[in-house]
């Protein structure tokens, strides 16, 4: 059985004491949750919410790691460091860093390399922009992502990865793939996880759907039998839109 997650990333928003907030209150509501609950938040907040968060059902992630392991780069974080923070898993991948920060396949694999040899587990982001949606790439777009970073995994390693398909055109823009849409590609993402690592491992893989999901279109998208939850930003900044989520899982 796989498990189902809603994971939350904060971005860049919340500074220490707003976030501290925000997962006291996630803390109180969150006692059982019917699914895995995470948070991904800056670093300056790893440390302190990950200790709060000690005795609760839900998890703390970083959202990035550096592609080094240690040394002379200023002001990056190794996979090391957040582990040592209590934070068990880091968002990779992530749109935003791949299109800011020029994030390439090879990088991203070193990172996801430095991860998993520091015992986090991965939320490995994946998607394609508008353009190659319009131009029907959307598939060959994830499948390279894919094999670029994380397919050279072995099949133990691969058991610490949660994929999250986001189609770019729709993240923080208020356009959602519709289900139909989502379920599709989710169910080819998986059929590339069985080819890659045979139809049990594939059957094991959360694969989550991330872009303006929100606590209104959450159910349906969480219906279909390939989305196993949610990588949400926006509606993770409000803790009643965020637990609507959860409960929609
Ligand atoms: C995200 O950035 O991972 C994301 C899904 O953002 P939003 O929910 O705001 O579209």
């Amino acid at each position: 059985m796989r498990t189902r997650m809603v994971a939350g990333n904060w971005k860049m928003n919340k500074n220490l004491q707003e976030g501290v907030a925000l997962a006291t209150e996630l803390k109180e509501a969150v006692k059982d949750p019917k699914c895995a609950v995470v948070i991904g938040t800056p670093f300056i907040h790893l440390a302190t919410i990950a200790e709060l968060l000690k005795n609760s059902p839900i998890k703390v992630a970083a959202e990035n790691c550096a592609d080094h392991e240690k040394g002379a780069y200023t002001g990056e974080v190794s996979a090391e460091m957040v582990k040592s923070t209590g934070a068990e898993y880091v968002i990779l991948g992530h749109s935003e860093r791949r299109q800011y920060y020029a994030e390439s396949y090879d990088m991203l694999a070193e990172k996801v390399r430095l991860a998993l040899a520091n015992g986090l587990k991965i939320i490995f982001c994946i998607g394609e922009v508008k353009e190659e949606r319009e131009a029907g790439k959307q598939n060959e777009v994830v499948k390279a992502q894919l094999e670029g970073s994380v397919f050279g995994l072995t099949a133990e390693e691969w058991k610490n990865i949660t994929l999250a398909y986001e189609p770019v055109w729709a993240i923080g823009t208020g356009l959602t793939a519709t289900p139909a849409q989502a379920e599709e590609i989710h169910a080819y993402i998986r059929s590339l996880v069985a080819e890659k690592y045979g139809k049990e491992a594939a059957e094991d893989t959360t694969i989550l759907y991330g872009g303006s999901c929100n606590e209104k279109n959450a159910a349906e998208l969480f219906a279909c039998p390939d989305i196993d939850g949610g990588l949400i930003g926006g509606a993770a900044l409000v803790a009643e839109k965020f637990l609507a989520i959860i409960a929609a899982r």
